[in-house]
């Protein structure tokens, strides 16, 4: 946030620099496409293989092997969720919000994909049919399916209000971890990370830059699908939030579970497709490597 009252007075040029236009830092056309009508024509002969609810104040642990499709749900009621996914093989990849957010957008919808960090930095999924991409972006600057808020946390929350709250989205996600690997809290802990805000609608305000959230607009029956690009395990915590409209942290709000589905494809519906490999920079970061050592 900038002050209201800046401290330094403008320049000669300060006009001629906030009439600059902006230029998009990631053009979108740039990017690989991913083939959505070869995942529309496998996901339409897929059959289901799982279901997962999702309690509401907790979060569940899911699996979902490449080539499968996995749906959140809007189920019972208007629910926020916040998901965080891994490389089912190795955890330290895992989904890098910033760099969704910097290549997408600051919001989700159909087409886009879910990265990882580096240094893999591939799809770990693509994001295949959501209902909600009717709504946009409103007057306020507020889309749904957001990657700049981060996830509700018992920190900010003691940082903010002082009194400790147990079923953040990150707790949540923690102790759902931590049960899938059979490991202590502090042990999956780490692994948590940044969110895609399923359901959530969010902006910025465009006077102070603050991130602000509304009532969301999902209703039951509502869902975000994607595709698996890689084997995955994915977390999912319905948010204590409920539908965000008023506030979060805390057991204020009504909240309702959320379901995960999970679709297998038939053999041979994905021929010519695989799982994309990780990134090709070679990770020699400027030095030159030394001739003969391994
Ligand atoms: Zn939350």
């Amino acid at each position: 946030m900038k002050p209201d009252h800046p401290e330094h007075q403008p320049p000669g040029h300060a006009d001629t620099a906030r009439s600059r236009a902006p230029v998009i830092v990631y053009p979108p056309e740039r990017l690989p496409e991913p083939d959505l009508p070869l995942y529309r024509r496998a996901r339409a002969a897929a059959e289901k293989v799982g279901e997962l609810r999702v309690p509401p104040r907790d979060a569940r642990v899911f699996t979902v092997k490449a080539g499968q499709f996995f749906r959140i749900r809007s189920i019972e009621g208007p629910q926020v969720g916040d998901l965080n996914l891994w490389n089912a093989h190795d955890l330290a990849e895992r989904f890098y919000s910033g760099k969704a957010r910097a290549l997408h957008g600051t919001h989700l919808s159909t087409g886009d994909r879910l990265w990882s960090g580096f240094p893999a930095l591939r799809p770990m999924a693509t994001i295949t049919d959501d209902t909600l991409d009717w709504y946009g972006i409103d007057a306020f600057g507020a889309s749904v399916h957001d990657v700049i808020g981060t996830r509700c946390d018992p920190y900010t929350n003691c940082l903010l209000a002082g009194d400790p709250y147990h079923y953040c989205c990150h707790s949540n996600l923690t102790r759902a971890l931590a049960d899938h690997l059979g490991v202590p809290l502090d042990e999956a802990e780490p692994h948590v990370h940044d969110v895609l805000n399923v359901f959530m609608c969010t902006g910025f305000t465009r006077d102070t830059g603050l991130y602000f959230m509304k009532a969301s607009p999902v209703h039951p029956g509502d869902y975000l699908e994607f595709f698996a690009e890689i084997d995955l395990v994915g977390a999912l915590s319905s948010c204590p939030g409920g539908d965000c409209s008023t506030g979060h942290s805390s057991d204020a709000a009504t909240c309702y579970p959320l379901l995960v589905e999970t679709f297998a494809p038939p053999p041979g519906a994905l021929d010519g497709w695989q799982s994309p490999a990780p990134n090709g920079y070679d990770r020699s970061h400027g030095v030159a490597p030394v001739p003969g050592a391994r």
